[in-house]
């Protein structure tokens, strides 16, 4: 999740994201709009990343697998 309220729309974290999980509010597919809004609230309240940490071991299994959203939990 990024903060929009700190976020500073410098764009430097799309292309880096392995996934190619980040896209700028003005660059989302249509059909994946209702992200923003669960983007914001999820920021609000999962914790903020400050360190490099290896991925998860079954990153690889779930980065082209599509919908999801089914799995969130919060
Ligand atoms: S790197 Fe991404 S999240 Fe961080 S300020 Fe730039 S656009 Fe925002």
């Amino acid at each position: 999740m990024i903060n929009p309220e700190t976020c500073i729309d410098c764009s430097l974290c799309a292309p880096e994201c392995p996934a190619d999980a980040i896209f700028a509010d003005n660059a989302l597919p249509a059909d994946q709009s209702h992200f923003i809004e669960l983007n914001a609230e999820l920021a609000e309240v999962w914790p903020v990343i400050t360190q490099t940490n290896s991925p998860l071991a079954e990153a690889d299994t779930w980065v082209d697998q599509g919908d999801k959203l089914q799995f969130l939990e919060r």
